[in-house]
Parts: C-alpha cells; sequence; structure tokens
C-alpha cells in the first residue's frame, strides 16, 4: 500500500492501526486503545498513535506550507531550450519531492503573475520578466501543479505587476490546473467567496493578503481584485480578522491566514509582522504564515488565552525556489517547508505536530531546484551531486537556520528528527 500524497489519509492510518495490532502492538493494545509503539514500527514522523480511540472518530491533516515561489531571470534562462522556444522547469523541485508528497495540503506564495507572452508590463526575457515587474511562463504554474501544490497565496506586492489583466490570467491559468487560490479576485462575487478546503475530514479556511502592491495603482473601478492591508490601515486589519471569524462560522475546523508582509532580508520580524499576528491570533486563527523578508524568521507559538487555543506563527518561510543568493551575509538562498499535523476530535481540532524542512536553492546549468538541508548534510549520497560551495552552504544552514527559527523560545523544544527539525508542540 502506497500512502504518498495523503500520508495521513484516514485509510493510510486503518492499515497503520492493522499493522500494529498484529505485529508488533499486541502488548500494548487494551481496551481498545493502542500504547506506547516500539520505534521500529513506527519512526518519528509517524502519528501518535495514543490518539486512536476505537469509538471516537478521528481525522488527520498534514498541512505543508512553503515561502516565496519566484521566477526570476536566471531561472527562465537556465529553463529555456532554444531547440522548441519552450520552458522546462520540471527538474526544480526533484530532489524535495518526497517532503512535498507527504503533505495532504500543500500551500506557498505565487510571487509572480501569468499574463501570457508579450502581455506582461515588461517583455525582456523571451517574452516574460522578474523583477520588478514578474510575468513567467505559463508551464510553470503546470510545474507547481505536478508538484503537488492545492492551494496558493496569491496577495503579494506582485500581484499587480501586470495590471489587472495579469491578476484574471492569473486565476484563469491556475483554475484550468485545478489550483485553488485566495488574495486576488476577478470580481467582487469572488472577492466575498470564502476559500475553505476539505481533506481527510478535516475542513481549513484560508486568507491571504498583502501589506504592499510594490507602488503599482489598482483602479478604482478593480479595489475588489486584491485583498490588501496597505499601511497597516486598522480597518483592512479587522476586515482580516473578521475573515478568520467568517471562516469560523461557515464551518472551519481550521484556521490559515498567509499574510504577505515584513521587512526583506531583516532577520527578525517588525512591529506590524508582530501586531499583525497578534490581531489574527486574537480573532482565532491557528496558522499564521507569513512571507516577503526573503530569508527565513523565527517562529513563535502564541499562548492560549481564556477561550483562545495556542496559536502558531511562522514570521517568514523565506524563499523557497528563487535565484537569490547569499550576499553580505543575507541567506536569501535558504527557505522551509512547514509541516503541521492537525488532528481532529469528535468536537476540537488541534496542532499535533510541528515539523519543519529547511531548504536550500542550489544551481545547476539547466535549472535552479531546491533541496532538504538536512538531508543533504546528513546522507549527501542521497542527493543530486554537491559542490564544494553548496556543501559548504548546507553545513552553514545546518545549524543557522534552526537557530534562526527558534528566536527565543527554549532549545529544548526543538531537534532534529527524521532529516527535518521537530517543535515540541
Ligand atoms: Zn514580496
Amino acid at each position: 500500500m502506497v500512502c504518498r500524497k495523503g500520508f495521513y489519509n484516514p485509510l493510510c492510518w486503518i492499515f497503520l492501526y492493522v499493522l500494529l495490532a498484529t505485529s508488533c502492538g499486541q502488548d500494548n493494545a487494551t481496551n481498545g486503545q493502542v500504547g506506547q509503539v516500539d520505534s521500529l514500527c513506527a519512526d518519528s514522523i509517524s502519528p501518535d498513535t495514543s490518539l486512536l480511540v476505537e469509538d471516537e472518530p478521528l481525522h488527520l491533516l498534514r498541512i505543508g506550507a512553503v515561502g516565496d515561489l519566484m521566477v526570476h531571470d536566471y531561472q527562465m534562462k537556465k529553463a529555456y531550450r532554444n531547440d522548441t522556444d519552450t520552458f522546462d522547469f520540471s527538474p526544480v523541485f526533484r530532489q524535495i519531492q518526497t517532503y512535498l508528497d507527504e503533505n495532504d495540503l500543500l500551500i506557498g506564495n505565487l510571487e509572480t503573475v501569468f499574463a501570457g507572452k508579450e502581455k506582461g508590463r515588461k517583455a525582456d526575457v523571451y517574452g516574460y520578466a522578474s523583477f520588478p515587474y514578474f510575468n513567467a511562463p505559463d508551464c510553470f504554474a503546470a510545474t507547481l501543479a505536478d508538484a503537488g501544490f492545492d492551494l496558493l497565496a496569491t496577495a503579494n506586492n506582485h500581484t499587480m505587476d501586470s495590471y489587472p489583466k495579469g491578476v484574471a490570467a492569473t486565476l484563469d491559468l491556475l483554475d484550468s490546473l485545478h489550483i485553488l487560490h485566495h488574495g486576488t479576485a476577478r470580481d467582487s462575487a469572488e472577492r466575498e467567496k470564502l476559500c475553505i478546503v476539505e481533506r481527510n475530514g478535516i475542513k481549513v479556511g484560508f486568507c491571504s493578503y498583502t501589506y504592499s502592491l510594490n507602488g503599482v495603482f489598482v483602479p478604482k473601478d478593480k479595489r475588489f481584485m486584491v485583498n490588501e492591508f496597505c499601511k497597516y490601515d486598522s480597518a483592512k486589519v479587522s476586515g482580516m480578522c473578521e475573515t478568520i471569524r467568517r471562516l469560523r462560522r461557515a464551518g472551519a475546523d481550521f484556521t490559515v491566514a498567509y499574510l504577505h508582509c515584513g521587512t526583506e532580508y531583516q532577520k527578525a520580524p517588525n512591529r506590524y509582522q508582530r501586531r499583525m499576528a497578534d490581531s489574527l491570533h486574537r480573532a482565532g486563527c491557528d496558522l499564521i504564515l507569513m512571507a516577503h523578508p526573503h530569508i527565513l524568521q523565527r517562529m513563535e507559538i502564541l499562548p492560549a488565552e481564556d477561550s483562545l487555543p495556542r496559536s502558531l506563527v511562522a514570521y517568514s518561510l523565506g524563499n523557497f525556489l528563487s535565484s537569490q543568493v547569499f550576499h553580505d551575509s543575507i541567506p536569501k538562498d535558504i527557505g522551509a517547508l512547514l509541516q503541521v499535523d492537525i488532528v481532529k476530535k469528535r468536537d476540537s481540532t488541534f496542532i499535533k505536530n510541528v515539523y519543519v524542512v529547511p531548504t536550500y536553492n542550489y544551481w545547476r546549468s539547466d535549472h535552479i531546484g531546491v533541496l532538504p538541508v538536512v538531508k543533504a548534510h546528513d546522507n549527501p549520497k542521497e542527493v543530486i551531486k554537491l559542490r564544494p560551495k553548496d556543501k559548504k552552504r548546507i553545513n552553514h544552514a545546518y545549524d543557522d537556520a534552526l537557530r534562526v527559527l527558534r528566536g527565543t523560545m527554549d532549545s529544548t523544544l526543538w531537534s532534529i528528527e527524521d532529516e527535518r527539525y521537530r517543535l515540541a508542540w
């Protein structure tokens, strides 16, 4: 039985339960409960089987989230195939694919638009463009779909780079590839629609907003087009918090907000990021994701209070894919895949496990791709052949990414398990 995408699919659990009961868990199985599991039977990322209680329905879901998905000039030039006048981005996620496959719901920030060839604001790279006005080839969206991306945040400072037509063309393309999206809209009805995705019996409510639009003017009659809270306008922030409450009222068991904000290349969250996280936490948001600084920033657990549960905030997930490099001590080549395991019992849904797979962007002649740092460090033979330069960056990232993500948290809360970091929740 292969539990590829959907490791947390209930069928996989039934299979695991039967396996445990018949092979190595007999001594611990009493009154329908399974106790401690032999480490030979379940590795460190396997679900905690003490949660399996026969008479209570149980649902499990793993959300995977990455930061900025970018397409710069270098990536397009490397992916361009002169003989066919096409692009090939297919190798870029190959080294990280097994980690992407582990998630039931994979989310990222799409920091480009797909306006079409020669249809963007600029067209200086084979008909497409990158900084400062991004417009990527459509086949990159297909690569995201093939890699397993289910849901993309589309509100960011590059959303309007190719004007309203770029927003509409992007959403049309994502729809055609069955990639869900939130943060931009083609009309006011779409803007009002709530984004609730059901996987494995758990309803996840999702929203995305941006603090900036790259100085691009949104036409007055198209203000519905982007979810923005420019200048941290208090009415807009309240509206964002109200969206979290609406998602909950509409039946979401778990809520995720993805904000595009922060200060580029700053190693710590700014006061606005902290204020946004606090506001969303108070509105009942369970998982708060942020991106835009292009480097990793710390994570925090916002404490439970009265009726509010704890929230997890990742202040910046960094670049997941880009051609930005390590320069001036700024690690723009390092990002992360955050994995959050969620459990739904009869009347509560909560986070059970938190893992982080730190990542590194390596360069090859025909692509720029994503490598899992801990695996590349501990088992280099299992990944693409590394150049001395890559090894040096990976050795550095192995400890440094953990130091950054941990921030001021008690160091005993973090460990390295199964080629990734684990945050004790
Ligand atoms: Zn940005």
